[in-house]
């Protein structure tokens, strides 16, 4: 078999890559798949009560990236969803991310619109503030809500959520979910908001499926192909391909800089015999039990079944070949462990690191598709 691209990784970094080689260049590709199943932490399938459900936490699609939505649209149709997310907080379920609405549901009426009016006057309308921004605030009645978000909705499910002191995470991570100086429920307010309509799993097989790739799965890479010194060996022959890799760079080079922090969770589904369970699809519990979140499948993929299926998320330390790493641990200082990987790659001809694992980046997956049409974009220059 004669291999002009080898590929470590069917997820969505590896699948972008693969489909734009195949069809693009008309090269062969090998694609290399530890798991059993295609689509990487994306995966979906049906469950024994006929429920889609997605096996690696709920992946809800948004973007404003045009670009990425006609690269996908090739391969997928499309069902329109919008996520909303509540947070149990002191006993009720309010909006997040926190907005006009969740003030008015935790404090009474005088005090809300004294909130919501000091709001308007500091931010526009319409606009997103970080909570870590908003904790800068000199106006005490800003003051004052931003620590109670703080306390209420992120201290504990950061440190839950991570494992760390929220103090040592890099300040873009609550940054995902700001404070919103408006009334929209939405958890992300994106252009687009939309899932493939018949769900992940098939949209990566689209994409896979052509006569230039070719795909082994249930397979370590490190059983057909091997790294001496800075060249790799293909079925025990000099490779002269590139190779694309998509999993964990420490593990690429045997933690040779020490194991890079990621951190994991255990998923938990349970399939209860009732047609709903809760009025969201995701409800968060920063303050209560040791999960993070309880997710319905059924808002996301609408089901006719009797019954649903719920997944509670208990997010816990990646350890090597026991689970799944999920997350980069954004601290100082593993940013800097990261880049001995990064510069050391660097040395190694021929080798292209991809996307989340292996750029150690909290890529959403329209960053992680948009990043592998650009290293595609590199690759052809070359
Ligand atoms: N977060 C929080 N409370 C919430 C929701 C989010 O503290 O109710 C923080 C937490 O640190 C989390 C981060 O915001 O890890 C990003 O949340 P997001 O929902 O984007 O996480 P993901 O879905 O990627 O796990």
């Amino acid at each position: 078999m004669s291999i002009d691209y080898l590929i470590i990784g069917a997820g969505f970094s590896g699948a972008v890559l693969a489909e734009r080689i195949a069809t693009q260049l008309n090269k062969k590709v090998l694609v290399i798949e530890r798991r059993k199943h295609i689509g990487g932490n994306c995966y979906d399938e049906k469950n024994e009560a006929n429920i889609l459900i997605h096996k690696y936490g709920p992946h809800l699609f948004h973007t404003n990236n045009k670009k990425v939505i006609d690269y996908l649209s090739q391969f997928t149709k499309w069902q329109p969803y919008e996520h909303k997310v509540l947070a149990h907080i002191n006993g009720d379920n309010i909006p997040i991310p926190f907005n006009f609405n969740s003030i008015e549901a935790l404090f009474d009426t005088h005090k809300a619109q004294t909130l919501i009016n000091k709001l308007l006057a500091h931010y526009s309308k319409n606009s997103k503030i970080p909570i870590l921004t908003l904790k800068k605030s000199v106006d005490s009645d800003l003051k004052f809500l931003a620590d109670y978000i703080y306390d209420k909705v992120f201290r504990n499910y950061t440190a839950k959520q991570w494992g760390i002191h929220p103090d040592k995470l890099d300040t873009s991570v609550t940054a995902r979910v700001p404070v919103f100086i408006g009334r929209d429920n939405r958890y992300f307010n994106d252009t687009y908001q939309q899932i493939p309509n018949k769900g992940y799993t098939h949209l990566f097989k689209t994409m896979l499926n052509h006569p230039n790739i070719t795909l082994m799965l249930n397979t370590e890479y490190k059983d057909i192909c091997k790294l001496k010194k800075d060249t790799f060996y293909l079925f025990n022959k000099k490779f002269e391909g590139k190779l694309i890799y998509t999993g964990q760079v420490d593990e690429l080079f045997d933690f040779k800089f020490g194991k890079l922090s990621y951190r994991s969770t255990y998923m938990e589904f349970e399939t209860l015999n009732q047609k709903q369970y809760q009025n969201a699809t995701t409800i968060n519990y920063p303050n209560d039990y040791t999960f993070t979140r309880i997710t319905e499948f059924k808002h996301i993929h609408l089901s006719q079944s009797n019954q649903t299926t719920i997944l509670k998320e208990y997010p816990q330390m990646h350890i090597q070949g026991k689970n799944t790493p999920y997350y980069p641990i954004f601290t100082e200082k593993n940013k800097i462990q990261y880049n001995q990987y990064k510069i050391y790659a660097k040395t190694i001809p021929n080798l292209i690191l991809v996307g989340r694992l292996a750029e150690y980046q909290y890529f959403d997956m329209d960053d992680a598709i948009e990043n592998a049409l650009e290293k595609f974009k590199q690759l052809r220059k070359e």
